[in-house]
């Protein structure tokens, strides 16, 4: 039988992560990541019907071009080419041009590529990706599902920093925030499980994985969020800092850092990894912690700490809270580090219902505090699945 399938990339600097959606059922009928591209080990690697198979990239070339041309002769050899419907890609910047999905043309490709100045880590290859992608389905929709659009909603006082309006105006400085399928999505699911509807649900959503954002999501919008200008902000992250005195990165230019320097260390060196000098693996760090590593335990320390302060933080926006909902990698996974957010946040009255939140650990998602107390609760993120429903609503539109 066929299926309308849409097929979602997200294609980073050095990888492409492609997923076959069901456009029905959301299911993932093939997964595949590309990786370690411009290096001589390049290669793509899927996973179709329980069945996993790789295959090495030619060392020199256009490797972007070259997994997307490896996933078409593998969707021809599948025979799911001719199911697919359309293409949804993943952006990580929309700056303030783009608060929705778009259909992808030659006009608001440029405009991808312009908002690279914002992320240059990002768009760049999002629009690399994007290239081979129409190169190889001419003749298929494509659109662009942005990371920052749920966060567009967030009024003036919570995406300005205290600086002078001049470097808004000049320079598009403002709080933008990310990871806003994943808030979206579950702030979704989580209105759902607790039998509202969305527009009158208001909710904490806790995204924590490699990358780390809180967002304060009132009457289904996103009002404000703790990644900023960039996505080093907020949280403490695998390896990243999250917020900071910015009078340190002064003192250390004093000592003769540049921005190269900073930028390293801030992004690709701190975090779990930088705090525990052993690695930027939650699991990892609890493992340690668990055996007496004291770095690790501050590491741990630091983070569950931070997250339940800037929960805490996040109640002011609101006026009336249903539930903190947690996500991602470690969200989903990490009893240990609920059970510590929780305890936090005792103040507020809640209570962590302990064989709930062990059962979270094996799959079995819901809500993790005691009854007559306030509710948090633990829901599996699908960033994939709102790309493809996204995608789907607007070539239905
Ligand atoms: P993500 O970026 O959402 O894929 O999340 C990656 C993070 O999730 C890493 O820090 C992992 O250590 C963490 N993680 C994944 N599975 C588990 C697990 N079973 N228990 C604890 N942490 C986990």
């Amino acid at each position: 039988m066929s299926h309308s399938l849409v097929l979602v990339i997200n294609s980073g600097s050095s990888s492409l992560k492609f997923a076959l959606i069901d456009a029905v059922s959301g299911d993932a009928r093939l997964t595949g990541l590309g990786e370690c591209f411009g290096l001589s080990d390049a290669s793509v690697s899927w996973k179709y019907e329980g069945e996993k198979a790789s295959c090495a990239l030619d060392a020199t070339g256009n490797h972007h071009q070259q997994a997307i041309e490896r996933l078409v002769t593998l969707l021809e050899e599948l025979g799911l080419k001719q199911d697919i419907i359309a293409i949804g890609h993943r952006v990580v910047h929309g700056g303030e041009r783009f608060s929705q999905t778009v259909k992808i043309d030659a006009h608001v490709l440029n405009e991808i590529d312009a908002l690279s100045e914002l992320a240059p880590l990002h768009n760049p290859a999002h629009v690399i990706g994007i290239r081979a992608a129409m190169q190889a389905f001419p003749y298929l929709p494509q659109y662009a599902v942005f990371d920052t659009a749920f966060h567009q909603t967030m009024p003036a006082k919570a995406y300005h920093y205290a600086l002078p309006q001049k470097l808004y105006q000049d320079y598009g400085i403002r709080r933008y925030g990310f990871h806003g399928t994943s808030h979206y999505f579950v702030s979704q699911e989580a209105a759902k499980q607790l039998g509202k509807s969305a527009d009158a649900t208001n909710v904490i959503t806790v995204h924590l994985g490699n990358g780390a954002s809180i967002c304060a999501v009132r009457e289904g919008k996103s009002v404000d969020t703790s990644m900023g200008f960039t996505p080093t902000a907020g949280l403490m992250m695998g390896t990243r800092c999250g917020d900071l005195d910015p009078g340190i990165i002064d003192f250390l230019m004093s000592k003769g850092w540049n921005q190269a320097d900073l930028q390293q260390a801030l992004n690709k060196e701190a975090g779990f990894l930088g705090v525990s000098g052993l690695t930027s693996d939650c699991r990892g760090i609890v493992e340690a912690m668990e055996q007496g590593h004291e770095g690790a335990k501050l590491a741990f320390e630091i983070f569950t700490y931070r997250v339940a302060k800037y929960i805490a933080s996040y109640m002011v926006s609101l006026d009336e809270l249903d539930a903190i909902v947690f996500t991602g990698g470690i969200g989903e996974n990490s009893l240990p580090v609920r059970s510590a957010v929780l305890k936090h946040l005792k103040i507020f009255g809640y209570r962590e219902d302990t064989a709930a939140n062990e059962k979270a650990r094996f799959g079995e998602k819901g809500i993790i505090t005691k009854p007559n107390t306030p509710i948090a609760m633990v829901i599996p993120t699908n960033e994939e699945w709102v790309i493809a429903k996204e995608s789907m609503a607007l070539l239905h539109a």
